[in-house]
């Protein structure tokens, strides 16, 4: 059954911050250029997607909402749990790549099964149409835990590469940040069938 468009629940998943309990530390993702951590730039971007969300009228839940808050899910056993508790219509996994060459750039996008693949093309595609980056394609993938759920599509992008240049340009200001979010934000409400209201103002 399809609820109200108002009555959807998307679930936005900034990568990684977890609390590892073990060893005292948190799961900061990768390092980028200038020691820029993954964590931090997904939860910004994440935030921002939300905020348009939400003025779209289209209800958020996060995985977490801060950086370094011992809360954060760190097993990606507890993070599905607390996203699915949630009751999710549509899930978004947000990361940022990174490679021990600075010249790897790009967007991708995966999914894990079959009801997801229109949701991580249409996602994939309204980014890459707002942020111009290399377009490194849509994938599946069957081993990424944060997308087993069936019920609902579900999509990991990756943001771009923050061991890249031209990709930190964009990721590690304030301005990239809320291109990035409405380019993201544009693709989730696009498969929502929601008309997109002007965002670049
Ligand atoms: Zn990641």
């Amino acid at each position: 059954m399809t609820p109200p468009k108002e009555q959807y629940v998307v679930v936005l998943d900034p990568g990684h911050g977890g609390y590892n309990p073990g060893n005292g530390m948190y799961n900061m993702g990768a390092i980028g250029l200038n020691g820029i951590y993954e964590s931090e730039v997904v939860l910004d971007i994440s935030l921002k997607v939300a905020d348009i969300l939400r003025s779209n009228g289209v209800t958020v839940q996060l995985t977490r909402t801060r950086e370094k808050d011992k809360s954060n899910p760190y097993d990606l056993e507890d993070r599905l749990r607390l996203a699915e508790n949630f009751k999710p219509n549509f899930l978004l996994s947000i990361h940022a790549n990174s490679f021990t060459s600075s010249t790897a750039n790009g967007v991708e996008t995966y999914w894990r099964t079959s009801q997801s693949k229109w949701f991580a093309t249409t996602v994939h595609n309204a980014y890459l149409k707002q942020v111009q980056l290399r377009d490194r394609g849509v994938k599946q993938d069957t081993t990424l835990f944060i997308l087993k759920g069936q019920s609902y599509p579900s999509a990991m992008i990756e943001v771009g590469f923050i061991t890249n240049p031209e990709d930190y340009a964009l990721l590690s200001t304030p301005e990239g940040r809320t291109k990035a979010a409405q380019g993201i934000a544009k693709g989730i409400l696009q498969f929502m069938g929601i008309d997109v209201k002007p965002l670049d103002h």
